[in-house]
This record gives structure tokens, sequence and C-alpha cells, in this order.
């Protein structure tokens, strides 16, 4: 009899056949790869002059297809060829998740057929998704920046990868509910992270062997399970890299991180509205990637310092055109040049969300890479602490409570230890507290949140 596993596999196997052959094969992706060989290393001048011609061409395309498009730009007194400057962006309105909500079809270019078009959906933690549109060319281009990604991080394409993060495994029936599935036509291995467990890592770290798997993609709180659990089990699991995404990592996680695969971490950061792409190079530099889109770094009130966020038009995604769209996610800036040798911008850190950020009792906001980075001082710092996950919780406004996942081996000592930095870390005016719980709940896409607000809050 042939197992529900052997079903998924090949479920997976047939639908990634034809995924791959839409992103490498039907569409724009060879181009777009040759392409993305040359610009990396042009000069400023010449990135500048890319970036117009791109912006030009999604300003004209979304003023002539899209009806928001021109309607906005008619009441705004904004023509296409106003656009003459990179500046000129700034004549646009900015426009936010709310605004795609409210305008509907009407952000949905009229030039392709709905035959042509995908639909995605907005991500966050906050409010009901909503509806995106891509056409089935932006599909080849977007896997051609992500090949480039790829192999900054030392992969070919014919190596192995597993997926630790919002992907879920396909279900032979109804009735299952398999922990992951193996597409050999990808060759992507997808582990559910919402199984993901001190037990289920173990089965997982079988499977990353078992299919010779070369890289991990994962959320860094999953990554950092697998670490653990690796490493208190003497597995050793050889990678060539670890692709960490969509939520804040410290330098101390990355370390464990990168001490249990035998390789570096390449944290990553995109957005399904597809208007910004953000990674590290091979020296570990986050760059902003300019053929991607125009990104605005918009200083905030009251912020951290160098925290900005990040407002972006992307340049191919000609289904549902985003012009100045505010992502609300942050960055921290840096400006310095990359010894790589690209001059693509670049920056320290991607900071979370805006919606995210704790207020402290003498009024200064903390992002979550702030948070991140006292967890990383009380919890990671320390290679063998036995816990497998942390978040704050801020219970009043005086009060913030350190929730932890203990494993095996967590005693007394451990305790005193978090207790004593956690205090130390938490200065400005805030009362410590630490509890241990059995699990900490993931967002509806399997993202884990640093810091939370309580209920009664
Ligand atoms: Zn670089």
């Amino acid at each position: 009899m042939i197992s529900n596993q052997t079903i998924n596999n090949l479920k997976a196997a047939l639908s990634g056949f034809s995924t791959l052959t839409l992103k490498r094969y039907a569409g724009p992706y060879r181009h777009t790869y040759k392409w993305l060989q040359q610009t990396q290393w042009y000069s400023p001048d010449q990135l500048k002059h890319l970036q117009l011609v791109l912006l030009k061409r999604i300003v004209n395309h979304a003023y002539n297809t899209v009806p928001f498009y021109r309607n906005a730009m008619d009441a705004d007194g904004i023509k296409p060829s106003d656009i003459n400057r990179l500046e000129d962006i700034e004549k646009f309105r900015i426009i936010n998740k709310a605004d795609l909500k409210k305008s509907g079809s009407d952000m949905y270019s009229k030039k392709y057929p709905s035959l042509f078009l995908k639909t995605a959906h907005t991500g966050g933690t906050t409010g009901l998704p909503v509806p995106l549109k891509r056409d089935i060319f932006s599909i080849g281009n977007e896997h051609a920046f992500v090949r480039r990604q790829f192999d900054w991080a030392g992969l070919k394409p014919s190596d192995t990868t597993a997926y630790l993060e919002g992907r879920k495994p396909k279900f032979a029936n109804s009735n299952a509910n398999p922990k992951y599935h193996y597409d050999s036509a990808a060759k992507e291995l997808t582990l559910s992270t919402f199984d993901l467990n001190e037990k289920s890592a173990l089965d997982y770290a079988d499977l990353i062997k078992s299919y010779n798997v070369k890289a991990l993609i994962a959320y860094p709180s999953a990554a950092f399970v697998m670490a653990k659990v690796c490493t208190q089990n003497q597995i050793n699991l050889h990678l060539k890299a670890v692709l960490t995404t969509a939520e804040t990592i410290d330098e101390y996680k990355k370390n464990i991180i990168s001490k249990a695969f035998n390789c570096d971490v390449f944290d990553f950061y995109g957005s399904s509205e597809r208007v910004c792409y953000i990674h590290c190079c091979p020296s570990g530099t986050y760059h902003i990637i300019p053929e991607y889109g125009l990104v605005e770094l918009k200083p905030l009130e009251n912020s951290p310092p160098q925290t900005f966020k990040i407002i972006a038009t992307g340049f191919w995604n000609m289904a549902m055109p985003l012009i100045r769209y505010d992502t609300k996610d942050l960055v921290v800036a840096d400006g310095t040049k990359c010894p790589c040798g690209r001059n693509f911008p670049t920056i320290k850190k991607i900071s979370g969300r805006e919606s995210n950020l704790l207020t402290t009792p003498s009024a200064v906001q903390l992002g979550p890479a702030a948070i991140e980075c006292i967890l990383g001082r009380v919890l990671y710092q320390t290679y063998d602490m036995p816990i497998l996950a942390a978040r704050v919780i801020q219970d009043s406004t005086d009060t913030l409570t350190l929730e932890y996942v203990p494993t095996e081996g967590f005693s007394p000592r451990h305790l005193k230890i978090i207790q004593k930095r956690f205090n130390k870390q938490i200065s400005s005016g805030f009362k410590a507290q630490t509890k241990a719980v059995k699990d900490i709940k993931r967002t509806p896409s399997g993202k884990f949140l640093s810091f939370v607000m309580s209920e009664h809050h």
C-alpha cells in the first residue's frame, strides 16, 4: 500500500514541477537573472539611472491601466511625464494597507485577464489580510532575485533546501495532518513550523539528514529551536547556510544557530506586497536591493535613534503596482560602504513592526529588535542556557514579564541568572518578573513575537 506520506510527496513534486516551470522556464527568469549578475556591480550613478528607468515604467503603467492611480494622479495633478528624477516620487501620496482594502479591485491593472493573475495575501499580525494580485510574469522575476540571494549565501541551484517558516505541508486527504512533504522537482523539504517542538525537532533533523539538505530557510525562533535540540542531542548537521526571515534576530541567537549548523546565518526581509527586498551579501551586510524597488527611509517621531520606516515602490508587479507603499516595517540605518564592493545601500538591522513598540514608563519607545537584544543579553549570550523560546509581555505600564520555555536540565541556578540579568537589562523604571511556560503560541502565519502587550493592559 502507498503511504499518505508518499502521496503527499508525489503531490508536492507535481505542483513543484508546475511552479518551477513558471518560475524558471516559461517566464523572464533567465533574462532577469543574467541582468542581475551585471547590475550588482553597477556604480552609484548607473544604479540611479536604472532605478529612474524602472520608476518611470511603473508610473506610466499605473497611470494607464490602474483605475486607482489614474484617479489619484489626476486628483493630485501628477502626470507620468512629471517623473524626471528619483526625488519626484515625493509628488505621490503615501498609501497603506487600509487604502488597498478600501480600493479593492481598483488597485488591479486592467491589462491582465484574470487567467494571468495569481492571488496572495498581505501578512502582518494585525487586521484582516488583504488580497494581493500578481501577474504570472512577475513570478519569474521574483525567482531571479531569490536565486541571486541564494548565490550570495553560497548555495547552488542543485542544493536541496528545507523550509521551516510560514509554509504548510501538503495534505494527502482531509484526515491527514502531515508534518512535512518533500518536493523532488524543486528539491525542497517543507517542515511544519506549527508542529515544531523538542520531539519533532529530532524527526526534522533526521529528515534534513536523509534528504541531504544544504540550507535551512526559517523563522529565527524556529531555527533556534532546531539549533538547541541538535546541540543538546549532539546531532551534527553540516549546512552551507541558514537563511532567516520575518522576525528580528540578535547576534547571540545568530551565533548559536551558526554554531549548531556549522555555517553562516543570512537574515533577510521581504513582504508579500513585493515592494522592498533586503538581504545579506557574502560579507554579511544587509543591503537594500535597488533593482527590486525604490525604498525611502522615513524618520519616525519619538522612535529609537537611527530607526526609519520603509516606504517603498515595487518595480516588477505589473498586476498591482504599489507606489509609495507604507510597509510599517522599521530598519536601523547604516550608510557605510560594504567591503563586498557592491554599491547597494546598507542598513544595520531590521527592527520589526511599527505597531509592535514597547513604551517605557519614561516614554522611551523600544522596537522588537531592542527587545530581542535584551533577550539576547539575558538568555542567549550563555551558549548552553536550557531554554527553547522566550518573549517579553508588558502587563501594565510598569511591569514586564519574561516568559520562557525551559528544557531538560533547567535548574534554580539558571533561573537566578535569568532574573538577575533581566533586572539589570530593564532599567527604565520597569518592575521585572519571570515566568516558566510550557509553550509559546505562534501567530496564524507561524511567526513568533518577542514582545506582546498583555490583553488586560
Ligand atoms: Zn555587501
